[in-house]
């Protein structure tokens, strides 16, 4: 039984490594530890060792487009907000593209062209 005094060790301290702690946390968990194989956090290591990342809401599947709408709304509030730049983005292909990537586009654009807070800016 896990209680918010439980000891809750995190191996990895990437994304989803920082992201659980911090939620953790803010939950309520007050003895959570992160190890990671790299000295310093931010781990050169993770993934996420970026200057800049995407967030985007285009997804083949509905659920990713829900998720990551949810996600945006997430970096809009206090903590995230300053580092947010909602700078739009430019998704092409061409004609002679592969009917892969081209039904890819339809799809994603289907996932997000009835959304609320994205259709009238697509
Ligand atoms: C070039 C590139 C560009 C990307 N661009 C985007 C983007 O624009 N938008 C986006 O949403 N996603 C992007 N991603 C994906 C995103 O970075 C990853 O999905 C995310 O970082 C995964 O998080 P994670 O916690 O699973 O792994 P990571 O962030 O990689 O974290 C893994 C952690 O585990 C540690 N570790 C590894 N082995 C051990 C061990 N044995 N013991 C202890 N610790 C260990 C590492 O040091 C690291 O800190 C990009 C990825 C790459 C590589």
């Amino acid at each position: 039984m896990v209680s918010s005094e439980s000891r809750i060790i995190i191996i990895g301290g990437g994304a989803w490594g920082l992201s659980t702690a911090l939620y953790l946390t803010e939950a309520g968990y007050s003895d959570v530890t992160i190890l990671d194989r790299a000295e310093a956090i931010l781990s050169p290591y993770s993934a996420a060792y970026d200057l800049n990342k995407i967030v985007r809401a285009e997804y083949e599947g509905g659920f990713y487009s829900k998720l990551a709408l949810e996600a945006i709304e997430g970096w809009k509030t206090p903590l995230f907000g300053p580092y947010h730049h909602q700078t739009g983005h430019v998704i092409v292909t061409t004609g002679r593209a592969p009917e892969k990537a081209v039904t890819y586009l339809e799809r994603a654009l289907a996932s997000i062209e009835k959304d609320p807070a994205l259709a009238q800016r697509i």
